[in-house]
């Protein structure tokens, strides 16, 4: 028996060798050469990386069938013309985030992250089960793409200012780089928003050009040296609780796959989605303390009046948003009642259990 078990095993392995030479040989002949641009940094930590490793995983998944070939922002195409580079075919595919695309509709905001909104469990809650996924899929195939969750990044910072917030009246004339909703909350605060790429932060705030920015938070914010930039670090990111990366698909190249790599290809980025938010879940706490250690960061929490005043200013703002067009209104309608039934389950389970666990 032994005997035969042992040959059973040489022979699965020999086949297993057979077909690791077969999807070698098959990577030199791939069927599908994708680009695949994006709004990060070339190999920027998390984000850029985690670009990386979905065009590894389809190439690994699909066995060489799918190449994906990743450019950083500004190689083919800048940031923040990934969208449209990709809906209108000159890549294949991009990774991103939904709120850069506001500009295409105001909706695509919820498929990224709402100040005081949804937490990353949560939001993967929404777009599985919650009809959120559905209706991000029916918005972008308008623009001719398919839209995928493949990353977040857990609750935010608040961001790095060279200006002390104390009172709501700090926020009035502050410039700062905040993209999506959160932006059109300060603005609304007194302040003024600006949206940059990524690469343009670090110059941007020693120059003075903005006295405020916020990034991701410490894993990222380390690897762009933001802490040689500004005297203060805020939090908590009121203005993104859990915000999903985007993978998208130009609709008729993946209209065009066959159903194996159709599913390989969404598959792979619900790998990288969950991957990447247990990257940020072990790295942040590290890059922590690395600033406050090592770099003798000054961090700060806001004070609860700013809160209090950043929330009132964001339900107005999101509720504003489903006056815009009838899609709006239905992605609002189907966030907010998920909203509510999340707080309420939330309030029971993880917070109670967060303070049950601090107070021990
Ligand atoms: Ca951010």
């Amino acid at each position: 028996m032994q005997r035969r078990t042992f040959i059973t095993g040489a022979a699965g392995a020999a086949a297993a060798a057979t077909a690791t030479l077969s999807a070698r040989s098959a990577w030199a002949k791939p069927e599908y050469k994708w680009k695949m641009v994006t709004t990060w940094p070339k190999n920027f930590p998390g984000l850029g990386t985690g670009a990386n490793k979905l065009a590894e995983l389809i190439g690994d998944m699909s066995g060489g069938r799918v190449q994906v070939k990743v450019y950083g922002a500004n190689e083919l195409v800048p940031a923040f013309e990934v969208f449209d580079a990709v809906s209108r075919g000159t890549a294949e595919m991009g990774h991103g985030s939904a709120y850069y695309w506001k500009g295409k509709s105001e909706a695509a905001q919820f498929f990224s992250t709402v100040p005081f909104g949804l937490t990353a469990q949560e939001m993967n809650g929404w777009m599985y089960y919650g009809g959120g996924l559905a209706l991000w899929t029916e918005l972008y195939a308008g623009f001719d793409l398919v839209p995928a969750p493949a990353g977040n990044t857990g609750v935010q910072m608040g961001g790095w200012f060279n200006k002390e917030i104390n009172s709501v009246a700090d926020l009035r004339g502050l410039k700062m780089r905040i993209p999506g909703l959160g932006g059109e909350v300060l603005e609304r605060a007194g302040g003024t928003p600006v949206n940059l790429p990524g690469g343009e932060l670090f110059t941007s705030l020693q120059s003075g050009a903005i006295d405020a920015t916020e990034w991701v938070g410490p894993y990222n914010d380390l690897a762009f040296g933001l802490y040689k930039a500004a005297k203060y670090y805020y939090y908590p990111g009121w203005h993104e609780p859990g915000t999903v990366l985007e993978a998208m698909i130009n609709k008729q190249v993946f209209d065009g796959l066959p159903k194996d790599l159709q599913s390989i290809v969404l598959n792979a980025c619900a790998v990288v989605s969950q991957d990447m938010l247990a990257e940020y879940t072990a790295r942040n706490p590290q890059a922590l303390q690395t600033l406050l250690n090592e770099h003798d960061v000054d961090m700060r929490r806001f004070p609860d009046d700013v809160i209090a005043k950043l929330r009132e200013l964001s339900h107005e703002v999101v509720a504003e948003i489903a006056e815009k067009d009838a899609f709006s209104r239905k992605t609002f309608a189907s966030y907010q009642k998920f909203l509510k039934q999340a707080r309420e389950w939330s309030a029971i389970s993880e917070l109670t259990y967060l303070r049950a666990r601090d107070q021990a």
